[in-house]
C-alpha cells in the first residue's frame, strides 16, 4: 500500500511519528483493536517498512502501543488527559 506521509507525524490522536518508526510492527502486535496498519514508502535506499494509524476512532487509550514502541515514535493523545476535559469534569 502507497502512503503520500512518509515522514512527519501523522494522526490526531493516535500520533506516529515517521522520522522514527522503523517498521518493528511492535505496535501493530500491541493493539487489541487494529488500530494500525503497514505500508511501504520509498527511501533512498530503495523501501521501508512503516506504520501509521488507519483506524484511530477505535482507539481506547490503553497506551500499550506507546509502550510496545521501542522508539517513542508513539504519542496517544487522550481526551482525558486534557486539562480542559479534567477542568469540566471538576468542575461538574
Ligand atoms: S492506545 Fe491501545 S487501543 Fe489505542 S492505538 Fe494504542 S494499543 Fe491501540
Ligand atoms: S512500534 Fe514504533 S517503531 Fe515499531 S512500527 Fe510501531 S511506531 Fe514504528
Amino acid at each position: 500500500m502507497k502512503n503520500e506521509n512518509s515522514s512527519g507525524i501523522i494522526g490526531e490522536i493516535v500520533k506516529v511519528d515517521l522520522d522514527r518508526c522503523n517498521g518493528c510492527l511492535k505496535c501493530i502486535r500491541a493493539c487489541t483493536v487494529r488500530v494500525f496498519e503497514k505500508f511501504e514508502t520509498k527511501t533512498m535506499q530503495g523501501t521501508a517498512m512503516k506504520v501509521r494509524p488507519a483506524r484511530e476512532e477505535e482507539c481506547f487509550f490503553c497506551l500499550l502501543c506507546e509502550l510496545a514502541c521501542p522508539l517513542e515514535a508513539i504519542e496517544i493523545k487522550s481526551y482525558y488527559s486534557s486539562g480542559d476535559t479534567l477542568k469540566a469534569l471538576l468542575d461538574y
